[in-house]
């Protein structure tokens, strides 16, 4: 391996279903390992011993993680996944139990901001300064990053949860607990397909008019992401985006949505590439946490 010994990090990419665990360097993974989310004490116990295998050879740790989490480093709280409907994971102290155990230094964002930075530094959005991520799977989140820096803001964007139109045929009642029918996460993310049609989504057959829906929607979510920030690209992961075929019927839906109204002919003519699946498939999370910490200790010119 060519990876220089002396400068691997390790990279925590924390979902709600599992949290994936890698050493590594650039886009280069040495070691990964999947523990499945239970609780917080199984699942930071198996996390903690991986790592603890590599310890000697880590610069630093990266953490992506599901929220929404505290990212302001002046608050009590910082590091902690804060409101999560996911039963046991309400605040918990994520980052501070890492740093206890591990005693590496840190990097924390979202998971989408992750997979954005990963995205930017290696994948499908070298080169560009304006991007948006998004993932769609369990849940829907997208990280921002404009004039080549993520957004942050007040907490950080949560695109999962803008509002959106209920499609006309649609009478589901919708999956977030907060806004029910009202948002894109309530309307098309996995669970919700699965609820709508009463079958899992990934046994509803590709030919299914459930796709079209989730088209639709992902198409009226993408026009108003595209009016509200502009970016170059828009890249969308996350699992329901596997099902063959949805990713073209969201093009045509983006297209339909915006009605011709922002005019450029990288959306109008080539919205193949405009709208595009991540160029690091599946580890584009946990080689984004690997670029946060060396990212982290390189402006602190730290030689950690
Ligand atoms: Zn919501």
């Amino acid at each position: 391996m060519s990876v220089d010994a002396n400068k691997m990090y390790g990279a925590v990419e924390a979902g709600g279903t599992k949290f994936v665990c890698a050493v590594g360097a650039g886009k280069e993974i040495i070691e990964l390992c999947r523990v499945p989310t239970t609780s917080p004490e199984e699942t930071f116990d198996k996390v903690i011993q991986f790592f603890q295998s590599h310890r000697h050879n880590l610069c630093g740790l990266g953490v992506a993680s599901f929220g929404p989490v505290d990212l302001n480093p002046e608050s009590k709280a910082y590091g902690f996944i804060t409101s999560t409907p996911k039963p046991g994971w309400a605040q918990t102290d994520l980052l501070g139990t890492l740093r206890r155990e591990l005693g590496l230094p840190l990097a924390f964002d979202t998971d989408v901001n992750g997979s954005a930075v990963g995205e930017a530094a290696y994948g499908a959005a070298q080169n560009l300064q304006d991007f948006i991520y998004i993932t769609v799977g369990t849940g829907i989140g997208g990280g921002v990053i404009t004039n080549s820096h993520l957004v942050h803001g007040l907490v950080h964007t949560e695109l999962g949860h803008i509002f959106l139109p209920k499609h006309p045929l649609d009478s589901y009642i919708g999956h977030c607990p907060y806004h029910g029918d009202k948002c894109f996460e309530g309307l098309a993310c996995g669970p919700a397909v699965s609820e709508r049609w009463g079958i899992e989504a990934s046994d509803l057959s590709t030919e299914h008019k459930a796709w079209e829906i989730q088209a639709w929607y992902l198409g009226a979510a993408l026009s108003s992401i595209i009016c509200a920030y502009s970016p170059q690209r828009i890249i969308l992961g996350g699992g329901v985006m596997d099902v063959p075929g949805l990713l073209e019927k969201v093009h045509k839906q983006t297209l339909a949505h915006l009605n011709g109204y922002v005019k450029h002919p990288d959306i109008q003519e080539n919205i193949n590439n405009y709208v595009v699946k991540p160029g690091l498939g599946e580890h584009a999370g946990v080689i984004g946490a690997l670029e946060l910490i060396r990212r982290k200790l390189e402006s602190q010119g730290s030689s950690v």
